[in-house]
């Protein structure tokens, strides 16, 4: 045996599970595609705090490279001609300490596999795992692009929607074309000062912005958001790729040209641009773990559907695959029978309510409200659950019902009219 736990991708999921196994002296092995961690991501990137501090003392560190702390998120509604909106903010709104955190994947991607290599974990970059080593039907192991083949206890499948290695180890197939997002990214450059006027909520403390209807969003699924860093504007765009009818870059461009973009970016350069897919599992999870083998992240499909947001699941799942290996390892059972408790440690979480609470609501709401229903209700239930409830402890799914309860009888009545009525009358 080479390694107790072989980690394969080094985003957030696999530097944490890295990082945990190698704090207990597991000899641990961080694999990753890409010269260096976070390459090979969408950078620009906001990260809900709620309970993270608490749960990853060690993540509460001066030296993480965060771009901007933000207090609060700002959301747009755009009609379909693009010319009126409205504007509506956070329930509770400015929140101190701040809630979440926004921050460039390329810088702290690397930041959080230090940690694992501080803790002992091997990081090998520019390795591509292509295929995993079987004895039966058990994993012990992996295969890279050279053809090396390196043994381990444990191999966790940390790489991303995409994962090979759980399709080759037969935790699930290919993901069909419904079951993916498309995301279109710009980086703007501005100034600290443009940035702190132009996202401010109050004293200097700045929001995130989402943005939905618009011309760009051709009436379907998707939003755009803006989130400030401190000398930059990250410019994103999320559609449904199933969704999908014009060129992702046209839709974008649409977007920048709305007048009130166009304030909040003035002055900005544009520095880069990156495409990449999203997870969408509307269709369900996958199989998550197996003899010899758990997969973590978006490689077990925990992103939430309503929204896209992963990073939580990805370090929470990298925990819980983590706390497993290392018991299964000293009791020396590496089947599924040993490693079967990270299911029932996801299962337990905040994750699998957020899955399944995350696509009950976007059936029911298809269902109930139609597409521009969805919108207005997101903005409730989102905010609702997150400041209600927290992340990790009362549950989405018991929040999602009283929310939903409370937004039938009381609420959406109310906005549908308010929404229909601005519509015929203009703003
Ligand atoms: C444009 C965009 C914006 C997003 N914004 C947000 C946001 O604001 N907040 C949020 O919470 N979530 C966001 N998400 C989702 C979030 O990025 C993911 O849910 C999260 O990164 C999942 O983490 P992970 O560690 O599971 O996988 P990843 O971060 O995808 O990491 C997987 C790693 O594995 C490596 N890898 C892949 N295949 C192999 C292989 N065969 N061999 C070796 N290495 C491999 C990759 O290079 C990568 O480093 C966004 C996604 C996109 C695309």
């Amino acid at each position: 045996m080479n390694y107790d736990v072989i980690v394969v991708g080094a985003g957030p999921a696999g530097s944490v599970a890295a990082k945990l196994c190698a704090d207990k002296g597991l000899k641990t092995l961080l694999l990753e595609m890409g010269r260096e961690p976070g390459e090979k991501n969408c950078s620009g990137t906001t990260i809900p705090l709620f309970n993270l501090y608490e749960d990853f003392p060690w993540i509460n560190d001066p030296e993480m490279p965060i771009t901007r702390n933000v207090y609060s998120n700002t959301h747009y509604w755009v009609f379909p001609d693009g010319e009126r909106w409205f504007k509506t903010e956070a329930v509770g709104g400015v929140v101190t300490p701040p809630r979440a955190v926004n921050v460039y994947r390329d810088l702290w991607d690397p930041w959080l596999a230090s940690k694992a290599m501080d803790a002992g974990a091997e990081l090998r970059k520019s390795t591509t795992v292509w295929d995993v080593i079987k004895e039966g039907d058990a994993v012990c192991g992996v295969v890279t692009h050279t053809g090396e083949k390196i043994r381990s206890g444990v191999v966790i499948a940390a790489d991303g929607l995409n994962s090979m290695v759980s399709i080759k180890a037969g935790l699930r197939d290919k993901r069909r074309v419904d079951e993916y997002g498309v995301c279109v990214k710009y980086d703007f450059e501005s100034t600290p000062e443009h940035i702190e006027v132009a996202f401010n909520m109050a004293d200097g403390q700045v929001a995130n912005e989402s943005w939905y209807g618009g011309t760009w969003s051709s009436g379907r699924t998707g939003y755009c958001w803006l989130f400030p860093n401190y000398d930059s504007i990250s410019v994103g765009l999320f559609t449904l790729l199933s969704d999908l009818k014009e060129n992702p870059f046209v839709l974008m461009q649409r977007f920048l040209e709305h007048p009130l973009v166009k304030t909040k970016l003035k002055g900005a350069k544009p520095r880069y641009y990156s495409v990449r897919n999203l997870n969408s599992c509307k269709n369900g999870v996958d199989k998550t773990c197996a003899d010899g083998i758990m997969a973590v992240g978006d490689a077990a499909g925990f992103t939430c559907v309503v929204e896209g947001c992963g990073i939580p699941a990805a370090l929470w799942s990298g925990k819980f695959a983590a706390e497993t290996a290392i018991d299964a390892i000293a009791s020396g059972d590496v089947s599924y029978s040993g490693l079967k408790a990270y299911e029932t440690k996801w299962k337990n979480s905040f994750i699998a309510r957020d899955m399944a609470g995350s696509k009950k609501t976007s059936d029911w709401l298809y269902k109930t409200v139609g597409a521009e229903g969805i919108g207005l209700f997101i903005q409730h239930a989102i905010e609702g659950w997150m400041l209600k409830h927290g992340w990790s402890e009362g549950g989405h799914d018991d929040a999602c019902r009283s929310l939903m309860e409370d937004f039938i009888q009381s609420q959406l009545p109310r906005y549908l009219k308010l929404y229909g009525s601005l519509y015929e009358e203009g703003v």
